[in-house]
């Protein structure tokens, strides 16, 4: 396990960053990188013909997820799995999503370099459309692999292509490599990626040894008042949508206070119509975004929120819809002592640590047993042309992967 670790090449993983971040690069120094889109297509190819420099096989699924694949002793067993996503948000950063997939494939030729055989195979997995930046729908990959199907394959982006053209644009831009249904026996999947918060970096630690992925209750608002002249109509005859939408939002903070600041909650977009300096606002729509690792906190919490609503923007009326409903994620000992027992190994500190943030592997973690390994980034921050990872950094986090997987792809 030490071994591989050590096979780790900082420089070789941190070129390949570099590299990739340079396929949708942005002059701010973020990256633009939508799933299936030119940028993508020209950064698979990209790994591809890495990948073509050792003798990995190469595959693909519906889903156009990338299956990269170190053999192992015996080829029947399922793998064990490694890699995170490569799309971009629209104004992102290096490293997320990217850097989990060049750990992985690191990770396979430290494996090489270091000589050791695995007894099952080791794969280095892209999925597709994490971000859901320009498939609304995120997770497009993981969730097809789990499920069997890309979902809404007809669904569209804004200039109108949809998923399934677009997926064969992708899939036809690499024709020689295996096509493969979605979903296969999977022995452990481990996904590293940046923490996107700010405690590894606070706590001065390399590594989190994260413990699962909090749950999601998302919700769309529109609340339905009475349009008028804002010079003309008294205000205690008014209705408008958008007092009663900050009273809504108002009576939601209550109910979301939490002394452990342990729930998230959110209302990040909001648009009033008609959006005019003098009319009294007719309708507003907002979002909410609740989150905790509790299942039950968020069924209890998140029950409440659309009778909360309509009781405060009374006089107005408004619809709640629960969009979103996405269960809290506990990863498993297997896989997460496999991850502590490699950071020791390497001689790095680490902790455990509860993701904040949605992932590929809450939805692998249906198929087989899974976990997630942090590298702390700058100030935390992601989503963002500045997101940043020391070079440190990701070496640390790709000899954990390297070790973790070395273990799991010997264990029964
Ligand atoms: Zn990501």
């Amino acid at each position: 396990m030490k071994a591989v670790s050590n096979a780790v090449d900082s420089e070789r993983l941190w070129d390949d960053l570099m590299a990739l971040a340079g396929f949708g690069a942005r002059e701010d120094g973020g990256v633009c990188r939508h799933a299936l889109s030119s940028e993508d297509i020209a950064a698979r190819s990209w790994l591809i013909g890495k990948a073509r420099e050792r003798d990995y096989s190469i595959a693909a699924d519906d889903a156009a997820n990338l299956f990269i694949t170190r053999a192992g002793r015996d080829n029947a067993l399922p793998p064990v799995l490694a890699g995170s996503h490569m799309d971009s948000q629209p104004a992102g950063g290096k490293f997320d999503g990217a850097y989990g997939v060049l750990a992985a494939f690191e990770a396979l030729r430290a494996l090489d370099d270091a000589g050791i055989e695995t007894a099952r195979p080791v794969t280095c997995v892209a999925w597709t459309n994490e971000e859901g930046g320009r498939f609304h729908v995120p997770c497009t990959g993981s969730r097809a692999f789990v499920s069997g199907a890309v979902s809404d394959p007809a669904q569209t982006d804004d200039a109108g292509i949809s998923l399934e053209s677009a997926l064969r644009s992708t899939l036809d831009a690499a024709p020689d490599i295996e096509r493969i249904a979605p979903g296969f026996p999977v022995h452990a999947y481990v996904e590293p990626h940046i923490e996107q918060g700010p405690v590894l970096e606070r706590e001065e630690l390399p590594i989190g040894v994260v413990t699962g992925i909090q749950g999601v209750r998302w919700f769309t608002v529109r609340v339905e008042g009475e349009p008028g002249h804002a010079g003309t109509v008294p205000q205690a005859s008014r209705k408008d949508a958008f007092q009663a939408a900050m009273r809504a939002i108002a009576a939601l903070n209550t109910l979301m206070a939490d002394t452990d600041d342990i729930v998230r909650f959110t209302v990040g977009h909001l648009s009033i119509e008609p959006n005019s300096p003098n009319t009294i606002p007719a309708a507003v729509r907002f979002s909410i975004d609740f989150r905790h690792p509790d299942a039950a906190v968020l069924d209890e919490r998140g029950g409440k929120v659309a009778d909360i609503i309509a009781e405060a923007v009374q006089p107005c009326t408004a619809d709640t819809q629960l969009t979103t409903s996405l269960e809290p994620v506990a990863f498993p000992d297997p896989v997460t002592s496999a991850i502590s027992q490699a950071a020791d190994g390497a001689g790095l500190a680490h902790k455990p640590l509860a993701s904040g943030a949605f992932h590929d592997a809450a939805h692998i973690a249906s198929a087989c047993p899974s976990g997630m390994i942090f590298i702390p980034c700058r100030g935390g921050l992601s989503h963002h042309p500045d997101e940043w990872a020391e070079p440190e950094a990701c070496t640390a986090g790709a000899r954990v992967l390297a070790g973790a997987l070395a273990q799991l792809a010997e264990t029964n």
